[in-house]
C-alpha cells in the first residue's frame, strides 16, 4: 500500500498551495503525502470519503491556555482538539521559564495535539486563579528575569516560539509597559523571538504604549477588545497605533477569551478594512465553556461577520504557522505534517455571544465532521453546543 489514510471527495483550500476545489488527500507516515485531483482507492489502507465536507490544514489555535493540571484555568488540549479540529495549541504564557518543561514535555506526553507556547516572560507564568487570587505575574520585578526567558527560548527551539507578556494595570500593576520593554530585550537576545502582547482592559499604560513598541512579526492579542483600552477612540475613529502596527508588519490576532472580544467594535473595525491576521480563541477555564469555545467556534463568528472562507481558514492556518517561522504545519503541502480538518457549513438559526454578552443572530456555523493528526483519523468531530439566546 502506498499510503495510511485517503480522504475522497472533498472541497480542498490550502491558502499556502492556493487550492481551493474538489481534491483527495494522502497521508503516509505522519505527513502529507499527496494531494490530487484523483487518487485511487486501491493505493491507501484506509479510506475515508471527504463529500460535502471542506478539507483544510490542522487548525492552529495562536492563543490557548492548555496546561491543564499545571495551571488552574488550563483546559484538556484533546477535549478541544477533537470539538473543534485544532491540531496544533499554541500556549500564549501559561507557563513561564521556570516551569516551561512541565507544559512541552509532561503535558505533551498525555496529549496528542501538538502543543507550542509562547514562554511568560514572568518566571512562574500565570499562576493566579484570575479571580479570588488576582496578582498579576508581571508586576513584581523580581519576577520578570530575562536571562531565564533566553534560556528557555534556546532550550526549546522545537516547542517556544516566542515571549508572551500581558501587559495591563492587572497584570503589570505599577511597572506600567515597562516589562513589554524587557521583553523586547530578551526578544533581542533570542535572535528576534516573536512577543505576544496583550492588551490589558485596564490602564495604565495606555494602548500606544502597549503597540508602538512592538515590531514586524511582533503580535498584538485582543485587537477587538471592547474594554477601557480599546483600538477605537472615544469618535470611534482607529487609533493611530493600530494603522502603524499594522503597517509595520505587527501582527493583529483575535485572542476571544472572557472578556476581549466584542461584536460592536470588531464590526466598526472590519469596516474600515481592518480584517484579523490571526483568529485564536484564548480557549480556558473561563472561556471554553462559552463564549469563545474554541477556534472553530472563533472562526465561525468572522465568517458570519462578512469574512470569505477562504481568509478565515488562513487565519487559523498558514498565518499563524507563518508568525511562528514554521513551514512544517498550516499548509497541506506534501511534506507536512500530517494534520487536516474535516469542516462543514451547518446551516440554521444560531446566536453567537461574544466577550461582554453581546449578541448576533446568524444562520451557520462551522463543525467539526473529522480530524486527522500525525496522519491518522483521530476523531469524527464533536462541536460543542453553544449556549446564548434569551
Ligand atoms: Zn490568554
Amino acid at each position: 500500500m502506498t499510503y495510511d489514510l485517503l480522504l475522497k471527495g472533498g472541497h480542498v483550500i490550502d491558502p499556502v498551495a492556493g487550492r481551493d476545489g474538489i481534491a483527495d488527500v494522502a497521508f503516509k507516515d505522519g505527513k502529507i503525502a499527496a494531494v490530487s485531483e484523483k487518487i485511487s482507492d486501491g493505493e491507501a489502507k484506509e479510506t475515508r470519503s471527504a463529500e460535502g465536507s471542506y478539507v483544510v490544514p490542522g487548525l492552529i489555535d495562536l492563543h490557548t491556555h492548555v496546561y491543564w493540571g499545571g495551571t488552574i484555568y488550563g483546559v484538556d488540549p484533546d477535549k478541544i482538539g477533537r470539538a473543534s479540529g485544532m491540531t496544533t495549541a499554541v500556549d500564549a504564557g501559561s507557563a513561564g521559564a521556570g516551569n516551561f518543561r512541565g507544559l512541552v514535555d509532561l503535558q505533551q506526553s498525555r496529549t496528542d495535539v501538538r502543543l507550542l507556547a509562547f514562554v511568560n516572560l514572568s518566571y512562574p507564568g500565570i499562576f493566579g486563579d484570575l479571580r479570588a487570587i488576582n496578582f498579576g505575574e508581571a508586576e513584581d520585578i523580581r519576577l520578570l528575569n530575562v536571562p531565564h526567558v533566553v534560556k528557555a527560548l534556546k532550550a526549546w527551539p522545537d516547542k517556544a516560539v516566542g515571549i508572551k507578556i500581558r501587559v495591563g494595570r492587572s497584570t503589570t500593576g505599577a511597572l506600567g509597559a515597562m516589562p513589554l520593554h524587557l521583553a523586547v530585550n530578551a526578544s533581542e537576545q533570542a535572535g528576534g523571538a516573536p512577543i505576544m502582547v496583550h492588551i490589558g482592559a485596564d490602564m495604565p499604560p495606555r494602548i500606544e504604549e502597549i503597540v508602538d513598541p512592538l515590531r514586524q512579526g511582533d503580535i498584538v492579542t485582543h485587537c477587538y477588545t471592547p474594554k477601557m483600552n480599546k483600538p477605537l477612540d472615544s469618535k470611534g475613529k482607529l487609533r493611530d497605533c493600530m494603522i502603524a502596527g499594522r503597517e509595520r508588519g505587527v501582527i493583529m490576532d483575535v485572542g476571544h477569551g472572557a472578556g476581549s472580544f466584542g461584536f460592536d467594535i470588531c464590526r466598526a473595525m472590519l469596516e474600515m478594512g481592518f480584517t484579523p491576521d490571526v483568529i485564536s480563541s484564548d480557549v480556558h477555564l473561563y472561556s471554553a465553556d462559552g463564549p469563545a469555545y474554541d477556534v472553530l467556534v472563533t472562526m465561525s463568528k468572522f465568517l458570519c461577520l462578512g469574512l470569505p472562507m477562504v481568509d478565515v481558514i488562513r487565519a487559523a492556518t498558514a498565518t499563524p504557522a507563518a508568525a511562528m517561522k514554521r513551514t512544517d504545519i498550516g499548509s497541506l503541502k506534501v511534506g507536512a505534517a500530517g494534520d487536516a480538518a474535516l469542516l462543514e457549513i451547518k446551516k440554521g438559526p444560531v446566536v453567537y455571544v461574544d466577550a461582554i454578552g453581546g449578541e448576533m443572530r446568524a444562520d451557520q456555523r462551522l463543525v467539526p465532521r473529522g480530524v486527522v493528526l500525525h496522519g491518522k483519523w483521530w476523531s469524527d468531530g464533536m462541536a460543542p453546543t453553544l449556549k446564548g439566546g434569551k
